[in-house]
C-alpha cells in the first residue's frame, strides 16, 4: 500500500517541490521522494492538486453523461440583466410548481417540458464572473450577452464581451427590449459584427435571439438556442463518485449557520458526506434545492444549497469530499496555513511600495475602504472591482469587508482608520447608525450597481486628489 512521491508526480503531473509544499500545508513532514506516502497522504495531496482521487485507484466504472449547460448573463447597466433572469426564472416549471416563488440562491434551474434543463447563474454582470474565475472557478459554460436594442452596444457590452472571450466561453446574444418602439435589432446586430462577434445569419456560429424581458417574448427561443449550444459543446460530466463542486454563493443565516450555493461540476454530492470548502470545512446536514426542497443529493450542474459548514466561504471557492472528520480539519487547516501564508507575503509587499514611494506615488491618494453587502459573492465581486481602481495614484485598500448591515463596530473601524464604508445591495442602515456616522464625519456610500459606485468613488478620489482643493 501507498505509492513514493515520485509516483504520486506521475500521476498527477505535478512536480515533486510542488507537491512536497502541499504536503507542508497538511501538516505532513515532508520526506525524500523515494519515501513511501500512505494512500491517505497520497489522495489528499492529490486532492490538493485538482486530480480526481479516484484515479489514483483507478477510473474505470465511471459513467459520463450529458449534463446541463450553466449560463451566466452579462451587459451593459440597465440593459434588462436582471429582468431577463426575473423572466427566465418564471418559465420554468419548478417555479410554477412553487407557485413563482422562489429565493435568491444565486442560481436557478430551468427545466423545460423536453426534459432538458438550463442552469442559470442569477448575479449578472462581469464582476461576479471574473471574481468567480479569478479563483479558478471555471463555472460558466456559456455567456448571454444582453444587449437593449433601443440603446445598442455600449462599453460595459464590450467589457463583458471581452471577459467572455478571454475565459473562453461561447456567447449566445440577448437582444433584448425589442418591445420599445425606438427598438432597432438590426443595428445591434449589425454594430455587434463590426466587434467581430461572427454573428450566425452572417454565416458565423453565433446565435443572436430577439427578445423581451417585460413582454415575455423570445424567451423559449433564447432557452432553446443556450440548448443548441450546449449541444454543440457536449458538455458531459461523471456521475459517479465523489463530488467536485464550486460555490457559487455564501451566506449566514441566523437558525442555520453558513449556507453556501453550491454547483456540482463532477460526481454526486451527498448529504451527510464532509466537505472542504476553500479553506472551511463541515459535514453536509442538509442539501435543498432551488425551491428549498431537501434532497439527498446533488447531480452535476444541479444547483443547491448546502448547510453544515463551520464557516463562512467564498464564491469561488472549490468543494471536496473527504473521507472522515479528521481529513477534513486537516486540509482546512492546511489550507488556512497557505491563505494567512499569502495574506503575509501580499502585506508585506503592499508595505514595501507604501515605505518606498516613487515620485509619482508619494502624490498617491489613498482612499482606506470597508466593504459591506448583502451576499458573500456581491462582497467579492464589489471589492475585486474597487481593487481593480489601483494604480500608481490610487491606492484603495479595502480595510475590512463583511455581510449584512452596516453596523456601529463598522463605524468604529472606519473611525480608527479614516475609511469611508460602502453598502452594496444593502438596505439603508438605522437612523443611529447614520446619526453616529454623521456626528464622526464618517462617508457611507449605499449603492446597487458596481459601475455607480465606482462613479462614486471615482469623485472621492478627484476630491482627495493633490492639487484639486
Ligand atoms: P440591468 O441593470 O441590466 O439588470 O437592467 P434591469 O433588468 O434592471 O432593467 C433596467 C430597466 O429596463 C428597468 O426599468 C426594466 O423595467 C427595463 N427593461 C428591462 N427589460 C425590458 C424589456 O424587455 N422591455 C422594456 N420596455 N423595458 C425593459
Amino acid at each position: 500500500e501507498g505509492m513514493t512521491v515520485v509516483e504520486l508526480s506521475k500521476r498527477t503531473g505535478k512536480s515533486i517541490s510542488d507537491l512536497q509544499d502541499i504536503m507542508v500545508n497538511v501538516g505532513e513532514k515532508v520526506c525524500s521522494e523515494f519515501d513511501s506516502l500512505s494512500i491517505d497522504i497520497a489522495e489528499l495531496v492529490a486532492m490538493e492538486v485538482g486530480v480526481n482521487v479516484k484515479r489514483l485507484h483507478s477510473n474505470e466504472g465511471s459513467e459520463i453523461l450529458p449534463r446541463p449547460p450553466v449560463v451566466t448573463v452579462m451587459g451593459h447597466v440597465d440593459h434588462g440583466k436582471t429582468s431577463l433572469l426575473d423572466a427566465l426564472r418564471q418559465t420554468s416549471l419548478a417555479a410554477k410548481e412553487a407557485g413563482g416563488i422562489t429565493q435568491h440562491l444565486g442560481a436557478f434551474v430551468v427545466s423545460m417540458q423536453s426534459g432538458a434543463s438550463i442552469t442559470f447563474l442569477d448575479t449578472p454582470g462581469h464582476a461576479a464572473f471574473s471574481a468567480m474565475r479569478a479563483r479558478g472557478a471555471a463555472v460558466t459554460d456559456i455567456v448571454v450577452l444582453v444587449v437593449a436594442a433601443d440603446d445598442g452596444v455600449m462599453p460595459q457590452t464590450l467589457e463583458a464581451l471581452a471577459h467572455a472571450k478571454a475565459a473562453n466561453v461561447p456567447i449566445v446574444v440577448a437582444i433584448n427590449k425589442c418591445d420599445k418602439p425606438g427598438a432597432n435589432p438590426e443595428r445591434v446586430k449589425v454594430q455587434l459584427a463590426s466587434e467581430g462577434l461572427a454573428l450566425e445569419e452572417m454565416g458565423g456560429d453565433i446565435q443572436a435571439v430577439e427578445v423581451s424581458a417585460t413582454k415575455k417574448t423570445g424567451l423559449d427561443i433564447l432557452e432553446e438556442a443556450l440548448l443548441l449550444q450546449a449541444e454543440m459543446m457536449e458538455l458531459k460530466a461523471r456521475v459517479d463518485g465523489p463530488a467536485q463542486a464550486y460555490v457559487v454563493e455564501a451566506r449566514l443565516d441566523k437558525g442555520r449557520g453558513p449556507l453556501a450555493t453550491a454547483i456540482v461540476k463532477a460526481g454526486t454530492l451527498i448529504c451527510g458526506r464532509y466537505v472542504v470548502v476553500g479553506a472551511e470545512w463541515g459535514r453536509i446536514r442538509a442539501i435543498r434545492d432551488t425551491i428549498g426542497k431537501l434532497t439527498e443529493k446533488a447531480k452535476p450542474a444541479m444547483p443547491v444549497e448546502i448547510e453544515g459548514l463551520k464557516g463562512l466561504p467564498m464564491a469561488g471557492d472549490d468543494i471536496v469530499v473527504v473521507e472522515s472528520e479528521e481529513r477534513a480539519r486537516m486540509l482546512s487547516a492546511g489550507r488556512k496555513k497557505k491563505l494567512d501564508k499569502d495574506r503575509l507575503l501580499k502585506i508585506g509587499e503592499e508595505r514595501m511600495e507604501l515605505a518606498s514611494p516613487s515620485e509619482e506615488e508619494s502624490e498617491r491618494v489613498e482612499l482606506p475602504i470597508i466593504v459591506k453587502a448583502d451576499v458573500q459573492g456581491t462582497v467579492q465581486a464589489v471589492t475585486d472591482s474597487l481593487r481593480s481602481l489601483n494604480s500608481s495614484q490610487v491606492f484603495v485598500s479595502v480595510v475590512h469587508v463583511g455581510v449584512g448591515s452596516i453596523s456601529q463596530s463598522d463605524l468604529d473601524l472606519a473611525q480608527a482608520c479614516g475609511a469611508c464604508i460602502v453598502g452594496f445591495n444593502i438596505r439603508s442602515p438605522p437612523s443611529a447608525v447614520i446619526q453616529a456616522a454623521d456626528r464622526a464625519k464618517i462617508k457611507i456610500i449605499l449603492q446597487r450597481v458596481i459601475y455607480h459606485l465606482l462613479k462614486d468613488i471615482g469623485e472621492l478620489i478627484v476630491e482627495k486628489a493633490p492639487g484639486t482643493s
